[in-house]
């Protein structure tokens, strides 16, 4: 049936900015994709919108979930999401996964992996943007929760499988990341590249139930001595190695994740870290588009464009040193008008 609201110009902001503000799920879906949109005219559109939109953001719990394939994230999610709902918070899943190139989102935070979650009034699921590159997609994520916020919801779940540098892109937007890991024969390493411990508040090892209880604690201390060489995410925070089942609704370790994000949220924001860290992130975010839009401008540069393979054969060839191959194309920026 027609709403008062479909009658509304599609290209006014306010139609976005007043159905996301009243947590019209339709309108909300339909504000995400403008900010997936590569067209112009969305994205300018959808520029406004978030701009409007900011005084109403900030309020959320912003957690980072990341685990190999199989760790268990969706039925974590799903667990912990129902958890949160019962108690009257509104929960969205968002997921950063740019190795997706389906349209239509990724298998990440794809709705039929959490099932009872996505029917849930109190929260919203959206799968990946799908395609480019990982700071494209996280910067259309980071728009997408923003979004959220203002819509009301007060956690934000962003999920991200390991790849490349996603994990840290995500714990660059988010309060508090859990790495999520599994027991098993030489699995209390898997999964930790380089940099990954180092920006997780938590570690839990999942499907600690049956008989794999023993195991998941063995591997949880393990995790716990390797944390002990670590740099802590905050001065103020040691990160905790736990344990849980995802499977049981009512397990106890799931209650203890939550209870940590609650504690480190209460510390970081009676020491005014929260707000430190909010305000990095948001500086950092803009030097990563400032980088992302210098790049993508000196690919468009015509002069570029004709240079580039022949001097990259050059480089190649050892005819020209990879140092003034780099000084010439830049000089070229330095030339074009269109920059
Ligand atoms: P993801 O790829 O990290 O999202 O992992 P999934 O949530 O899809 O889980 C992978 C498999 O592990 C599924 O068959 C789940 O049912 C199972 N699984 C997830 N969590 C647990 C758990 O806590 N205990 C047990 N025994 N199985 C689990």
């Amino acid at each position: 049936m027609a709403t008062p609201h479909d009658s509304k110009n599609l290209e006014d902001p306010s139609y976005y900015t007043e159905g996301v503000r009243r947590r019209d799920k339709r309108i909300l879906a339909k504000t995400i994709t403008l900010i997936e949109s590569a067209r112009y005219e969305h994205q300018k559109l959808a520029r406004k919108v978030v701009n409007d939109l900011l005084p109403d953001t900030g309020k959320a719990i912003r957690m980072g979930i990341s685990g190999v394939p199989g760790a268990g994230k969706s039925t974590f999610i799903e667990t912990i999401g129902m958890h949160l709902v019962a108690q009257e918070h509104f929960v969205a899943v968002l997921a950063v996964d740019p190795s997706s190139q389906r349209s239509g989102g990724s298998v990440l935070a794809d709705k039929t992996r959490m099932e009872k979650l996505s029917t849930s009034d109190h929260a919203f699921i959206r799968p990946s943007p799908s395609g480019g590159t990982l700071g494209g997609v996280a910067r259309k994520t980071r728009e997408t929760m923003l979004v959220c916020e203002a819509a009301g919801y007060d956690v934000m779940i962003v999920e991200t499988v390991g790849v490349g540098q996603s994990e840290t892109t995500v714990a660059s937007m988010v309060d508090f990341f859990l790495l999520l890991m599994i027991a098993g024969a030489g699995d209390e390493l898997q999964g930790i590249k380089k940099g990954v411990l180092e920006v997780a508040d938590a570690i839990a090892i999942n499907k600690a139930d049956g008989d794999n209880v023993e195991r998941a604690d063995i591997a949880r201390k393990q995790i716990e001595a390797a944390l002990q060489y670590l740099i802590p995410t905050s001065p103020l925070w040691s990160p905790k190695a736990l344990t849980c089942s995802s499977l049981d609704p009512d397990d106890a370790g799931i209650k203890a994740i939550w209870s940590a994000v609650q504690e480190h949220r209460r510390i970081l924001l009676e020491s005014g870290e929260l707000n430190r860290k909010r305000c990095r992130q948001a500086v950092d975010w803009m030097w990563s588009l400032v980088e992302e839009g210098l790049k993508e401008r000196f690919y468009r540069i015509p002069e570029i464009k004709l240079r580039l393979p022949k001097i990259t054969r050059q480089v190649e060839a050892g005819d020209v040193s990879p140092t003034i191959a780099a000084d010439e194309l830049l000089f070229s920026l330095d030339n074009t008008k269109s920059v």
